[in-house]
């Protein structure tokens, strides 16, 4: 039993000062109430003072793809395609199984430095098989990061060869993984399928990565409508048909899809996603980065689509702070729409946090009783937090549109320490650098 005892904490839409939250010894917060009444009803539970912080759920992460931050400033500035056969294309079939560890490591340890808890990565290196994914689970272990593994599932022969699987194997392997985590690792680790998208996944792919998700009681994951030359392919070779329709008619516009980017929609297919329950992963910064366009989110919004944020690859962001995607959300489609209030800090805070969480299946996002411990604490001495006044709500709206990284002290997944005074406490941030630039010295020497 662990007590944290914070300035502030934001806890279900309000914020309590001096309150306790007690964790549990699994990383469930088991109750939060005056910190004073908790410290005599539990004296022998260790204590944890945030001193003039405010600890607010950490961010969910619900799309990334680890690997790529490797390729960080590699072919910046480049048309999409180029973007992709220059840096994706080119690197990833050169990468070893301890590259790919590297790389989650890395990424993962970023992530967490900027109060990200949970992260989904949507990962498709098939080079060694499973053994790869094995490698993106050590890197999240050996950090303490809540880990989805978004399995993909990627049969299109354009793409490095690497990356491609049957039907069956996809199918098998996500399977086997899946069964030997879910519900298995206290939501440390889940496992589900990602048919990759509609240029590079085959329609029977596409439906067994659905399948399989109902088995498995998960949502599959898939890009949709990122790039107009997709929409404009499934057109042409779908009898007019655009993405979410030609998606409906195999049959897996439901409660279990949750779709990447949809940049490209007709309000009908937005308006469809709502009614089926159908989720979103948007990535505003990755969307500017790549001059993908801009997702209508005030019409997903009205079309109550549940919203998540992700940061994409660090090699199309090239930030990684789920944070940050909450500044972008909300002032990319002010931008969009000169409409001051069509997104407003709250509603981009539950994106990055609690509708992350809902969208990934797991009790986080939040801190509640029954929820995962999963923290960040925010220092309010920080420049960027500052003024905070009488009205506690406008440090919310500093976490959402001011908040530095150097804000972010310390980060707390299932109830333990990952980042601690700003410094990561799985590996040390020197060996760290040390390993990233012998990773990067290998691979630019094959
Ligand atoms: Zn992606």
């Amino acid at each position: 039993m662990k007590i944290f005892n914070p300035k502030y904490v934001y806890t279900s839409n309000e914020f309590l000062n001096d309150a306790g939250i007690l964790v549990d010894d699994d990383g469930i917060i088991r109750k939060i109430c005056d910190f004073q009444e908790l410290k005599a009803k539990y004296p022998q539970a260790e204590v944890e003072t945030w001193k003039n912080m405010v600890m607010v759920p950490g961010g969910v992460n619900v799309h990334n793809h680890s690997f790529q931050i490797l390729l960080r400033g590699i072919a910046a500035d480049r048309p999409f395609l180029e973007w992709r056969d220059k840096s994706l294309y080119h690197y990833s079939p050169l990468m070893t199984k301890e590259d790919i560890y590297v790389g989650a490591l890395f990424c993962f340890a970023e992530m967490m430095k900027r109060g990200v808890t949970c992260v989904s990565d949507f990962f498709y290196l098939h080079n060694f098989g499973t053994d790869s994914d094995y490698e993106i689970i050590r890197a999240a272990k050996d950090l303490g990061m809540r880990l989805v593994l978004s399995r993909t599932m990627y049969d299109w022969d354009g793409a490095p060869s690497e990356y491609v699987e049957t039907i069956d194997r996809a199918v098998k392997s996500t399977k086997m993984l899946a069964d030997e985590f879910n519900g298995k690792t206290k939501d440390m680790i889940t496992v589900l399928p990602s048919p990759h998208s509609l240029h590079a996944a085959s329609p029977d792919m596409i439906v067994a990565g659905h399948e399989l998700a109902k088995e498995l009681g998960t949502r599959f994951h898939i890009h949709v409508a990122e790039e107009k030359f997709e929409v404009e392919q499934v057109m042409r070779e779908h009898n007019g048909l655009s993405t979410i329709e030609y998606l409906d008619k195999l049959g897996v516009v439901d409660e279990h899809m949750m779709i990447i980017h949809g940049v490209y929609l007709k309000p009908e297919e937005i308006k469809l996603m709502g009614e089926r329950g159908v989720g979103l992963a948007y990535c505003p910064s990755s969307n500017m980065f790549l001059a993908d366009g801009i997702t209508n989110i005030p019409d997903m919004i009205q079309n109550d689509v549940l919203i998540g944020l992700g940061t994409d690859g660090a090699c199309g962001n090239n930030r990684n702070s789920v944070f940050e995607e909450m500044r972008m959300v909300s002032i990319l489609q002010k931008a969009a729409t000169c409409d001051a209030m069509c997104v407003n800090y709250k509603q981009a805070f539950d994106m990055g946090t609690i509708n992350g969480g809902k969208l990934l299946g797991l009790p986080v996002g939040d801190i509640k009783e029954g929820m995962r411990a999963d923290f960040a604490g925010i220092d309010l001495d920080d420049l960027s937090m500052l003024p905070i006044s009488e009205n506690l709500e406008q440090m919310l709206a500093n976490i959402v549109y001011s908040l530095e990284p150097t804000a972010v002290k310390n980060v707390v997944i299932n109830g333990k320490d990952t980042v601690h005074d700003g410094i990561i406490c799985g590996i040390s941030e020197e060996e760290l650098v040390e390993k990233v630039r012998d990773t990067m010295k290998a691979l630019n020497a094959k």
